[in-house]
């Protein structure tokens, strides 16, 4: 194609490109309340409207393409647009939509199932679906509080959670949250839990070696334990990585001691895997770098490679035998959503679970997160990168004012919404929590792609904090 010609198409893209992108903005503007967002100054900044994706990348209105370096919130797997899972959504469609999963059953909702109970930590045995990662931690709340009502034992009724959990936005999810500036506004409508501190190892709350830090914490858990157990329904969380607080990696062997003691004590184990699930740390699931089985598990944002809205609770023979009653008895788990089991979804989950298989996904994260660590060892540098965080392809860098002495960045600073608004300027989308940059592109990134989105956040760091404007 001559140059001329070239120029002259993408103009005439662009132009046409141009009034559709101004008319949307508008109703865009008009119409839509967006999540986590002060509408205030959005509706005053031109918003960043995706037209389409292809593997790692999302293009623009305007005509500008960037990575997708947080996997559109932490759920793409193997890109955009992927062939094999467009093509298992249409395959579905021509079969039927959507029909009911109660007292029903659909054909993938049954093969997801199966697959998710062989894939999971062994002895998972029952998956119960439900739609976002909140729901299904609402169905593990509520199906772990109704365990011990079955069996008889309702003084058993309180939860624990870890300081600085995230766990969904729904009320009883949030009710397990601990993040004050999303959670505290709504607290006094939610059932009181107990909180432990999640280990954290670049701001420990104790001191002496990693060995006594770890230590430390796990013997709060005890003390905890020893006072409360016999009214302690569960303990949630978020194995190996705290994502939403600032991706905290816990210390090795944490994980294991903390299952141990909770099958001593008596509490019930959920392992919250909404973010870790699915290759996230490296393993199929997290629980499996410490070889745990939860009592309960609950997974969704990888789940369907990021394509669409299914999530799921998975749970042991144990659980599930204790709402086996005559229907008299009332042990049903009364719970359910319209779009439980959805057949587009579980269709594209399959699909999305064969392809971690045929392309060995899980060797692959092996070999590309050690790229990233040693691309990464350079950041250390950086004038004010205080710690960065990794487990597998899940990594947050914390940024601080003065590294010596930890000091964080004021709230006000916005430290990391500049650093996340000069990325995209250079052609990466990320999200920032606070003083975190969390970085998180899709599993099937490539070396060379990979490359270049470290590069870009290593420029936007560089030139948000070393250079004052
Ligand atoms: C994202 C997330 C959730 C909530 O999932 P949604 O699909 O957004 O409802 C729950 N738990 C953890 C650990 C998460 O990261």
């Amino acid at each position: 194609m001559s140059t001329k010609l070239y120029n002259r198409l993408t103009f005439s893209f662009k132009r046409r490109g141009m009034v559709m992108y101004n008319e949307l903005a508008e109703k865009n503007k008009k119409y839509v309340w967006h999540p986590f967002t002060q509408m205030q100054d959005y509706i005053n900044e031109d918003p960043l409207i995706i037209s389409h994706g292809k593997d790692r990348k999302l293009f623009d209105m305007q005509g500008n393409e960037y990575y997708d370096g947080v996997s559109s919130i932490w759920l793409n797997v193997h890109g955009h647009n992927i062939r094999e899972l467009n093509e298992a959504i249409i395959h579905q469609l021509d079969q039927v939509a959507h029909t009911t999963l109660l007292g029903m059953a659909n054909v993938p909702a049954i093969l997801l199932a199966e697959k998710l109970v062989e894939i999971s930590p062994d002895g998972l045995e029952k998956v119960f679906y439900s739609d976002s990662g909140a729901t299904a931690v609402e169905i593990a709340i509520k199906m772990a509080f109704q365990y011990w009502r079955n069996i008889g034992r309702r003084e058993k009724n309180l939860f624990v959670t870890m300081k600085e959990a995230y766990h969904g936005d729904t009320i009883g999810a949030v009710s397990v949250g601990a993040i004050d500036i999303y959670h505290q506004a709504y607290s006094s409508l939610l059932f009181p839990s107990l909180k432990l501190p999640y280990p954290n190892m670049y701001r420990p709350k104790y001191e002496g070696t990693a060995e006594d830090i770890k230590q430390a914490y796990l013997a709060e858990v005890e003390n905890l334990f020893q006072e409360k157990a016999h009214e302690i329904a569960a303990l949630i969380i978020e194995p190996i990585v705290q994502g939403a607080s600032g991706i905290i990696v816990m210390p090795e062997g944490y994980l294991k001691a903390l299952h141990k003691l909770c099958i001593q004590y008596d509490v019930l184990f959920i392992a919250d895997e909404v973010a870790t699930g699915f290759g996230r740390t490296g393993k199929m699931f997290a629980c499996d770098l410490e070889n745990v089985t939860p009592d309960i598990l609950t997974c969704g944002k990888g789940l369907t490679g990021g394509y669409l809205p299914v999530a799921a609770t998975l749970t042991t023979n144990r659980i599930y035998e204790a709402f086996l009653g005559t229907y008299e008895e009332q042990k049903t788990f009364f719970h359910g959503h319209s779009y439980t089991g959805n057949p587009l979804g579980c269709a594209v989950a399959m699909a999305n679970l064969e392809l971690f298989e045929k392309n060995q996904l899980l060797e692959h994260v092996d070999k590309i997160s050690l790229f990233i660590q040693e691309k990464m060892m350079k950041f250390h540098e950086l004038l004010h990168v205080g710690d960065i965080r990794q487990s597998g392809m899940m990594i947050g860098i914390e940024l601080v004012s003065a590294k010596g002495t930890k000091e964080p960045y004021h709230w006000n600073d916005r430290i990391g919404v500049k650093v996340s608004k000069r990325a995209k300027e250079l052609g990466l989308l990320t999200r920032p929590l606070g003083n975190v940059i969390v970085f998180m592109p899709p599993l099937a990134s490539t070396e060379s792609e990979l490359a270049e989105m470290i590069e870009i956040l290593h420029q936007s760091i560089k030139d948000i904090t070393e250079n004052k404007e």
